[in-house]
């Protein structure tokens, strides 16, 4: 069994969902094969969004989680 299977893999720039390693593929390990193409300062940016917006999506989920232990009681 020499293939690798391919896994799901979440890119760091545009939080999109890809498989990797796929063959032919320009994805990257952190990257998706689009993101990957972008020049490292374009992709920096998208990173540093994408970071943000994730930790603000968490952040969002911690408040409706308390909303929600708050209206059980
Ligand atoms: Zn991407």
């Amino acid at each position: 069994m020499e293939s690798e299977e391919s896994q799901k893999r979440v890119c760091r720039c545009c939080n999109r969902t890809y498989d990797y390693p796929i063959k032919k593929s320009l994805a990257t390990r952190f990257y998706c094969a689009t993101c990957s193409q972008l020049d490292k300062d374009s992709r920096g940016l998208f990173e540093g969004f994408n970071k943000r917006l994730r930790k603000m999506g968490a952040e969002l989920e911690k408040v409706q989680q308390k909303l929600v232990q708050r209206d059980a009681e």
